[in-house]
C-alpha cells in the first residue's frame, strides 16, 4: 500500500444511507478529522443531523450520485440493498469499500448460503423456493419446522414465515408475497451470537469479542458481552468471521450472525457493514466498530478494539425510547434523532457497562 491510499485528516468520506448506522459512522469520523457527506433521500435523515454535507436525493438519481461521488475521497454504506446502477455510477469515480463482492453475495440469501458453504462453513439446510410446488418439495426434503425467507430485502424478521407443516404453505407464500425465497430448516440453537470483525486495506484482521444476542419478534433486543460460551467456541466464531473477511477480500467492518448448536457453529448470515449487535463496543472498547470501520475505509491501520468492560446493549424500540431520562441515568445512552417513535422502529439503544469479568 502506498501512502496515497491513506486518507489524511481533512479528507471526505461519502456514506450511502443516513440512518442510525450512518449517523454513528459520521460521529466516529469526526475525532479523526475526517469529513462526511451523507447520501439519503430523507431530509430529516439521522446522519444528516451530525455531518456538514447531505446529498438529499434518491438512489436512482444518477446526476446526484455523480456529484456526490466526485466530491468525496471514498464511499462506504450503511445498508446492503444499494441498487447496482448506483454502485456503477459511484465506482466509476471513487473507491467503494467494502467492495462489490460482499454486496453481491449478501444481497441474496441464496447466493450467500451457497457462497458460505463454498468456503467450508456450515449453514442451515436450505432450498430455493419460487412457487407452491418448489415450497412443498423443499419442505418435504428439509422437514418441519422450517422458515421461509425472501432472498432479497428482508431485515428484522420481515419477509419471513415459519412453517410447521404442508398446511402452512399458502400463508407462508402470502407472507413473502410470492417473491423468490429460500426455505431454511429450523436450527435447534442453544444461543445466538455474533462477531463484529474488521479488515483493513492491507489485509489485517481484528475481531471484537463475540456477543450473545436475544431477538424479540425477529428484532434484536439485547446483546450481552461476554457471550456465555466456552473460550474455544469464541475462538471458532472469530475464525469464521476472519475466513469470511479474507475470502471476500473485504475492507471495513462486517457483522456475522451465528447459531450455537450442540454440533458446533452454524452461520445464519452476515451483513457487510457495521451491525446493531456491535453497538456495545461504543462504551466497552477503546475503539468501537464505527471508528474501526472508518479507519478501514480511510486506509488507516486497524485500531485496538480490546474490550475493557462487560456490556449489555438494549435496543430502544418505538415508545421504549420515551424512557430516555431513566435509560440514560447511568450513561451509555445513544438516541438516533428520529422524530416519530413508530412501533418496531429502532429509536436508540443503551449500553449498560460493568467491570470486566472475563
Ligand atoms: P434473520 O433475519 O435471518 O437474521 O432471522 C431473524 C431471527 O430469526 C434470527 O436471529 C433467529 O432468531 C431466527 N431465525 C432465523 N433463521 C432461523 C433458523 N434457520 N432457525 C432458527 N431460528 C432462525
Amino acid at each position: 500500500m502506498t501512502d496515497a491510499a491513506v486518507l489524511a485528516p481533512g479528507s471526505r468520506i461519502g456514506i450511502l444511507g443516513g440512518g442510525q448506522l450512518g449517523r454513528m459512522l459520521a460521529l466516529a469520523a469526526a475525532p479523526l478529522g475526517l469529513k462526511v457527506t451523507v447520501f439519503d433521500p430523507d431530509p430529516a435523515a439521522p446522519a444528516a443531523q451530525v455531518c456538514d454535507q447531505h446529498t438529499c436525493a434518491g438512489y436512482d438519481d444518477v446526476t446526484a450520485l455523480n456529484t456526490f461521488a466526485a466530491a468525496v475521497d471514498v464511499v462506504t454504506y450503511e445498508f446492503e440493498n444499494i441498487p447496482t446502477a448506483a454502485l456503477d455510477a459511484i465506482e466509476a469515480l471513487v473507491p467503494v469499500r467494502p467492495g462489490r463482492k460482499a454486496l453481491a453475495v449478501s444481497q441474496d440469501r441464496l447466493s450467500e448460503k451457497q457462497w458460505l458453504e463454498g468456503i467450508g462453513l456450515t449453514v442451515a439446510p436450505y432450498a430455493e423456493v419460487n412457487d407452491e410446488a418448489s415450497l412443498s418439495a423443499a419442505l418435504n426434503a428439509i422437514g418441519a419446522p422450517a422458515i421461509l425467507k425472501t432472498r432479497r430485502f428482508g431485515y428484522d424478521g420481515k419477509g419471513q414465515a415459519r412453517l410447521s407443516g404442508q398446511q402452512d404453505i399458502p400463508a407462508a407464500l402470502d407472507a413473502v408475497a410470492g417473491a423468490p425465497s429460500v426455505l431454511e430448516g429450523f436450527v435447534d440453537f442453544t444461543r445466538e451470537i455474533s462477531v463484529i470483525g474488521a479488515r483493513g486495506l492491507t489485509g489485517d484482521v481484528a475481531c471484537f469479542d463475540p456477543g450473545e444476542n436475544v431477538h424479540e419478534d425477529g428484532i434484536l433486543s439485547t446483546t450481552t458481552v461476554p457471550a456465555d460460551i466456552p473460550p474455544a467456541l469464541a475462538t471458532d466464531a472469530v475464525l469464521i468471521a476472519a475466513r469470511i473477511l479474507n475470502a471476500l477480500d473485504y475492507v471495513g467492518v462486517i457483522g456475522v450472525e451465528l447459531f450455537v448448536t450442540d454440533a458446533g457453529l452454524v452461520v445464519n448470515e452476515f451483513a457487510p457493514r457495521v451491525h446493531n449487535s456491535g453497538h456495545w463496543t461504543q462504551d466497552a472498547c477503546l475503539i468501537d466498530q464505527f471508528e474501526q470501520h472508518i479507519r478501514c475505509v480511510a486506509g488507516w491501520p486497524l485500531g485496538d478494539g480490546q474490550r475493557h468492560s462487560n456490556a449489555v446493549m438494549t435496543n430502544l424500540i418505538g415508545e421504549e425510547a420515551d424512557g430516555w431520562l431513566a435509560n440514560g441515568a447511568r450513561g451509555g445512552l445513544h438516541l438516533y434523532g428520529k422524530a416519530e417513535a413508530r412501533p418496531g422502529r429502532k429509536m436508540g439503544h443503551v449500553n449498560r457497562i460493568t467491570p470486566k469479568s472475563k
